[in-house]
């Protein structure tokens, strides 16, 4: 007949654990990915930063520029306008040539107004830069850092995994069939996948529903296969924390 009931639950539920566990590694080893992507995502936040800060500055700088060319040819223009109203004949061409001159002038303190406000946005955008720098440095140490624990961790996982695949095809061949073909029955209509539960102090640890005291008591005898009435679970005895105890009818 083999092993007594005792045994052949016991070596069921370790076989549960070792599902439930594989379980639970695989998950861990499937965030591995997940969680490195998350990394480099949150590092390339800081790197942008930095990208748009020098942008900002070169754009600052070309147009700084520019600005500057622009009053060089106003001075040209200016300066030709000069030369122009020591010729003319009348009041009215004076009028007109001193008013472009003036115009180009006033025109001129605009731009070089705009242009001291560029010097400031340079400055204030340099400043940014510089501590966009550094906060991007220590990010992507501190990223560096996690990005090794995490591949640490990985490694673990894996291990892990393989390990308790190797106890797991030990401990299948040791179940016993006809209790595994009633286990898979149950564990089928079970949403967490559970279809061994103990029973502690006569609450079934599946569905937390308390069981009759007689059936209880004759799950203490170890002389059959009991259901849960309520989840339908293979139950036993859970005996830890209630070693003496004895729930009376
Ligand atoms: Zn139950």
């Amino acid at each position: 007949m083999g092993n007594s009931i005792k045994k052949r639950i016991e070596i069921l539920a370790r076989y549960q654990r070792l599902e439930l566990d594989i379980a639970r590694t695989r998950r861990q080893v499937d965030e591995v990915g997940p969680r490195l992507d998350a990394l480099a995502q949150g590092l390339r936040g800081y790197e942008q930063a930095v990208e748009d800060g020098a942008a900002r500055i070169t754009d600052l700088k070309k147009r700084y520029r520019e600005s500057e060319r622009e009053v060089q040819a106003n001075l040209a223009k200016i300066a030709k306008s000069q030369d122009k109203l020591r010729l003319v004949k009348t009041n009215k061409e004076y009028r007109s040539s001193l008013k472009e001159i003036e115009d180009m002038e006033a025109a001129n303190s605009d731009i070089e107004d705009s242009m001291l406000a560029m010097l400031e946005e340079v400055d204030a955008a340099e400043t940014a830069l510089v501590r966009a720098k550094a906060d991007c440095e220590r990010e992507s140490r501190e990223i560096s850092a996690e990005q090794v624990v995490v591949s640490a961790d990985a490694d673990v996982f894996r291990e892990a995994l393989a390990r308790l695949e190797e106890d797991l095809k030990v401990v299948s061949g040791q179940v016993d069939p006809g209790l595994m073909n009633k286990y898979l029955l149950v564990r089928e209509k079970q949403a967490d996948g559970i279809g061994l539960a103990g029973v502690k102090k006569a609450v079934c640890q599946g569905c937390y529903v308390n069981i009759r005291p007689q059936l209880f008591n004759d799950m203490h005898r170890w002389d059959a296969i009991y259901n849960c009435p309520n989840c339908q679970r293979i139950i036993y005895w859970d005996e830890s924390g209630e070693k003496e105890e004895k729930v009376e009818d």
